[in-house]
């Protein structure tokens, strides 16, 4: 029989990858998500990834950053670091990239980043200061999450010929760059380092088209990656909540990014329910 070319999860797959804590868990087996992420210039991604990466099951969220003032005041639940990512203490999965800035320090915290041997999440700046080589180079899993735009930078091509092509696409910077690949835009795809189906999601809502929705779908992915979950299943559960719980936020009207954010246990009811 042939190959399908893509899949969609549904909400039997989602309810059982989820990561619910068993009754002797602990804050360290639920997950540290580390977010490298912000700048002065843009310190809500920052607020935004962490408030993803809070509801969605991580253990703790340490942040490392200078947002962490704001970090701070919004979540006192965050642990929050001045120094280079590396220092930041014990993390079983990163987030790099949302408004993190291209300047010497953005390029810094992003190099340290993808030297950790835990899973790492590249989103937005991250994915335009990141070196292929580097990428490629990498032994623990990496989740690409671009939008169109930035796919078309990481493969050199206009964001027409992405936006033509969405499937070979994805698949094509899945290959490149040795890992797995969210693709966001009205129809978020999924791809794996070794080919196989692209994951649809079925779950995306076009409110979701609102500054800083990408940020907490970081922060929810990474935390996902922090619970263990692969890569794929990682960017493919966390689009799939991010879509639900714009749903249940918007019902039909306009939502904002923190809304989405604190929407996300609602979503994950709805699939547990
Ligand atoms: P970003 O481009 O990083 O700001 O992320 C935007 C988020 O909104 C991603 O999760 C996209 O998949 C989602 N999104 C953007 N436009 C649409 C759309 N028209 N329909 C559904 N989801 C969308
Ligand atoms: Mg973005």
């Amino acid at each position: 029989p042939a190959v399908p070319e893509l899949e969609a999860l549904q909400y039997a797959d989602v309810a059982a990858l989820l990561p619910v804590p068993g009754a002797s868990s602990d804050k360290y087996r639920r997950g540290v998500v580390g977010i490298a992420a912000g700048s002065a210039r843009y310190p809500g991604a920052a607020v935004l990834a962490v408030a993803g990466a809070l509801r969605s099951g991580a253990g703790a969220v340490r942040y490392v950053g200078p947002a962490a003032d704001a970090v701070i005041a919004r979540f006192p639940e965050a642990l929050v670091h001045a120094g280079p990512p590396s220092r930041a203490g014990r993390v079983q999965a990163w987030v790099v990239g949302p408004g993190l800035g291209d300047d010497a320090h953005g390029r810094e915290q992003l190099r340290d980043v993808l030297a950790a041997d835990v899973p790492v999440l590249v989103d937005a700046d991250g994915l335009r200061l990141a070196d292929p080589e580097v990428v490629r180079a990498r032994t623990a899993p990496t989740l690409l999450t671009p939008h169109a735009g930035e796919a078309a930078a990481l493969l050199g091509v206009e964001r027409s010929e992405v936006e033509a092509g969405r499937l070979a696409a994805v698949r094509r910077l899945a290959a490149e760059y040795r890992a797995a690949v969210l693709l966001k835009g009205a129809t978020t795809l999924v791809a794996g380092p070794e080919g196989g189906p692209v994951r649809v999601n079925p779950t995306g809502t076009s409110w979701l088209a609102t500054a800083g929705s990408g940020d907490v779908l970081a922060g929810l992915a990474g935390a996902l990656l922090a619970a263990g979950l692969t890569a794929v299943d990682a960017g493919s559960v966390g689009a799939y909540l991010h879509g639900l719980a714009a749903r249940l936020a918007a019902q039909g009207a306009p939502v904002g990014a923190q809304d989405v954010a604190a929407a996300i246990p609602a979503a994950w009811r709805d699939v547990r329910g």
